[in-house]
């Protein structure tokens, strides 16, 4: 595979918006009402992405209300 542009999903840090590839951002879910660093990206809880453990730090406490929006 020669490709110069890998085809990566591109997201947007949930503290100060920029958007990096999925693969540079921390991806954090909730477990329980605690946050948890889903470092292989792969779990099926809902998630937010963050670029930095600043910017983890900033959303830190309102993660939980953003993690768990009501389902009707
Ligand atoms: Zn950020």
């Amino acid at each position: 595979m020669a490709g110069k542009t890998a085809h990566t999903p591109i997201r947007s840090c949930k503290s100060c918006r920029k958007k990096l590839a999925k693969n540079q951002l921390q991806r954090w879910v909730l477990e329980n009402n605690e946050p948890v660093h889903d470092e292989n990206q792969n779990m099926s809880a809902r998630g937010a992405y963050v670029c930095s453990d600043d910017c983890y730090n900033n959303i830190k406490a309102s993660l939980p209300r953003m993690l768990t929006r009501r389902r009707v």
